[in-house]
């Protein structure tokens, strides 16, 4: 048996949507788009959404939109994706790495506060593998410190912190639809907020930095709407397609029940892993309620076979997995960082062991998975 780590969930809607959109000839940004974001923002409860093409582009906007610049500090996590660190070196800030905590893999306002410094002014939390990172005491030191909060909800659509979804609760939050989270577009990103005014400049700075959209040039008709664009800063082609939202659109549909079938896979691996000696399966905190866009197990470092071995036994079997994740303070790109002591993160590097899980997901790959990963400690 072969058992991916995931694979997009799709089926005839799909092709229905976007044959749709290559048969109106509008390939480009136009109003699959617009509907798109309206349907992304109505799900997180967003005042605004603005489709990019990828969560980066839309964190790298997020940080101008906010001011962020050379001289400027963003406290990010070392234990997440590259891209988080990379959007605040693009913008000519320096990223400050915090610790997280083992339970969740998230920063927390502990974590966060000894990082601070005169020149800070954003954090950016990560909720990693879809798990909410608890946003309210997080919001609560922003509002002390007079700081911008940009949540890389990179891998968390559907997720909710305190019953509410997120990407309603920091100043401005963007998330990924790379095939590997938990809604796809082939590649694209979502930068969703309430406030109007950054939305619409987010909108200039997606378009070259033009006045006037494309959409609004074709809808308005007349010799003056094609005449009022100008230029005012230079931007950013930074749009998505029609093609990738009308992709978008047929995956939101499906998105609650792709949801509730992750949830039932996931807490079906915590019950077969539940008391085992040396598994840690990962814990849901009361106020968080995670999509599973990854399910991340620890493996003892007591364990008598070691977390690398583990990994290749379930390679050589056929299981796709992934072990670690990453540290951004020890890429060759921050080695500058290279010193900072982050105990959490790198017991998460030495631990962590990410076990295949999507939607379409049988009992028999599950439990080939499962029956494997016990087999691995023989
Ligand atoms: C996937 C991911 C990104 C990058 O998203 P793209 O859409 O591929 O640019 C950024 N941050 C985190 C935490 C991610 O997991």
């Amino acid at each position: 048996m072969k058992v991916p780590l995931t694979r997009p969930w799709t089926d005839a809607r799909e092709h229905e949507l976007v044959g749709a959109v290559i048969d109106s000839g509008w390939l480009t940004q136009g109003p699959r788009v617009t509907e798109f974001e309206h349907a992304i923002a109505r799900r997180v409860g967003a005042g605004h959404a603005v489709a990019f093409t990828s969560c980066t582009t839309a964190l790298h906007v997020a940080l101008l939109l906010h001011g962020i610049g050379p001289g400027d500090e963003v406290v990010v996590p070392s234990y997440t994706w590259i891209a988080t660190a990379n959007v605040v070196r693009m913008v000519g800030a320096t990223p400050v790495f915090a610790d997280i905590d083992l339970a969740t893999f998230n920063v927390t306002a502990a974590t966060i506060e000894p990082r601070l410094s005169s020149r800070t002014r954003a954090l950016m939390p990560v909720h990693q593998f879809g798990m909410p990172a608890d946003m309210h005491p997080i919001m609560t030191l922003g509002r002390e410190r007079g700081l911008t909060v940009i949540e890389d909800a990179a891998c968390a659509i559907g997720s909710a912190y305190r019953s509410q979804p997120i990407g309603g609760l920091g100043n401005t939050t963007c998330f990924s639809f790379h095939p590997r989270k938990v809604l796809t577009t082939g590649e694209g990103g979502m930068l969703v907020t309430d406030d109007a005014e950054l939305a619409a400049r987010a909108r200039v700075l997606i378009n070259h930095g033009a006045s006037v959209s494309d959409l609004h040039k074709h809808q308005a008709g007349t010799v003056e709407a094609l005449l009022a664009e100008e230029f005012g800063e230079v931007g950013y082609n930074y749009r998505l397609t029609n093609l990738q939202a009308a992709l978008g659109l047929a995956q939101l549909e499906r998105l609650d029940d792709g949801l509730a079938l992750r949830i039932a896979r996931a807490r079906r691996y915590n019950d077969c892993f539940a008391g085992h000696r040396w598994i840690t399966p990962p814990t849901e905190p009361s106020y968080a309620q995670s999509n599973w866009q990854s399910y991340a197990v620890r493996i003892s470092q007591e364990s008598p076979v070691p977390r690398n071995r583990v990994t290749q036994r379930l390679l050589d079997a056929g299981v796709a997995c992934r072990p670690a994740y990453m540290a951004c303070h020890l890429q060759p790109v921050y080695r500058d960082s290279i010193s900072i002591n982050l105990p959490n993160t790198e017991a998460a590097l030495a631990e962590v062991l990410i076990l295949p899980l999507y939607s379409q997901m049988t009992d028999e790959e599950q439990d080939y998975v499962v029956a494997t990963l016990n087999g691995a400690f023989a």
